[in-house]
């Protein structure tokens, strides 16, 4: 048969949860991924994967039969992962400073950390990746492991979840030529992006809450991070747009919408060059080929009233964003509906994506 190479042995922290189910659902054929490793709460230490998730796994497929008898171990103890893993995907639910010193000793001890957490998300030497919009942004592991004395280790992040219904909407405008000043979002956020149990079930149904902590803060500054360049061993962060957010939990299961206006610095683009543009933005991933980007990593919808959550979040693969109701704002210059598959997309999808992205890039340790 056909040259096949070893697969990389990936671990799992914080395995349990929503994004660790969502890990395990989604490489469980994965190409160049095999999960070895599980990790959770000290509750979760000890028992097997099968046992640890009972009651609570919420994936539509079964937990494969390869995963089912894995024991779970303890994601406070460094030690138990080693020789088990060479990547690490964190998306444990602990106090921030906690996680950042965890994840630090993760990548102290040779292992890859990509993360779902925000502890590292402004770590000046850390990446926060999209990968269609700031791949050339691991760079900076690079100097990471030099500031750091890591051979093999590194840490990388993804952003909130929150921006990524408008991210790649707004990176290919700006690409094609027509930067942006001003950003006016109101997000409309899944439950599960609260992860499991989240919010009673009598606070949200029939309910909406204008307030998810912290949220607003990272929509409006995460995006300059992702859009800024790299510059003396950092991020020097995008000046623009100038964004302000609404953020909104409503009781949708999964799939963040966003609500946007926006309004171009210099030149504005007219509808139909807008959605020429969102609808032939191709990148690296694509380019690539890597094996979860999607497609077409924007797609259009017509239909007046689309996007949907229900409709339209598991659209290839659900790695897609979809966007809709492009029109003229009266307030600034153009509006529009964005929305992602959060926990996919926005959470694991995205954190495989990256992956995927850092083991072409020669960095998982398996190109000397
Ligand atoms: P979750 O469903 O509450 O799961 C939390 C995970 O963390 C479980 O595996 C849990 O293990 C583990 N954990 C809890 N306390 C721990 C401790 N003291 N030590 C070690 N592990 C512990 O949360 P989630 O929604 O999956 O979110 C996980 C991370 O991803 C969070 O940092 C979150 O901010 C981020 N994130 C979530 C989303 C989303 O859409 N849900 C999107 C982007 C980012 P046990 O089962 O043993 O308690």
């Amino acid at each position: 048969g056909v040259f096949m190479s070893e697969k990389i042995s990936v671990g799992i922290l914080g395995a349990t949860g929503i994004v660790g189910q969502n890990y395990i659902n989604l490489l469980k054929n994965h190409p160049w991924f095999k999960v070895t490793y599980l990790a959770a709460s000290p509750n979760s230490a000890g028992k097997t994967y099968e046992e640890a998730v009972s009651g609570r796994w919420h994936m539509k497929d079964d937990i494969p039969a390869e995963i089912k008898k894995i024991i779970v171990e303890d994601a406070n103890d460094v030690n138990k992962a080693k020789g088990q893993c060479t990547v690490l995907f964190s998306a444990v639910d602990l106090d921030k400073k906690l996680i950042a010193e965890l994840e630090l000793s993760y990548a102290e001890n040779g292992f890859a950390v990509i993360s779902n957490n925000s502890a590292h998300r402004f770590t000046p030497d850390v990446p926060m990746i999209i990968p269609e919009i700031n791949h050339n942004h691991t760079a900076l592991i690079d100097i990471q492991r030099k500031n750091r004395g890591w051979k093999t280790g590194l840490i990388a992040v993804k952003s909130n979840c929150s921006i990524q219904s408008y991210m790649s909407p707004l990176y290919a405008l700006i690409e094609a030529g027509y930067p942006v000043k001003k950003m006016f979002v109101t997000t409309l956020q899944a439950l599960s992006g609260a992860g499991y149990p989240g919010p009673s079930g009598l606070d949200v149904l029939d309910n909406v809450i204008p307030y998810i902590k912290g949220e607003e803060e990272k929509s409006e500054n995460e995006p300059l991070k992702i859009l800024g360049h790299i510059k003396d061993g950092t991020v020097a962060n995008a000046n623009l747009p100038l964004i302000t957010a609404h953020c909104n939990r409503v009781p949708v299961i999964h799939g963040h919408t966003a609500c946007v206006s926006l309004e171009f610095q210099n030149d504005k683009p007219d509808l139909d060059e807008i959605i020429s543009i969102w609808s032939n933005f191709k990148s690296l991933p694509q380019k690539m080929l890597l094996p979860s980007a999607p497609e077409r990593p924007i797609i259009y919808h017509y239909e007046s009233n689309r996007p949907q959550p229900q409709k339209d979040r598991d659209t290839d693969k659900a790695m897609a964003v979809s966007v809709g109701r492009l029109r003229t704002c009266n307030l600034m210059d153009i509006r529009f509906v964005g929305l992602h598959h959060n926990t996919i997309r926005g959470a694991a999808g995205g954190c495989i994506l990256s992956a995927e992205l850092l083991k072409v890039q020669g960095y998982l340790g398996e190109r000397v």
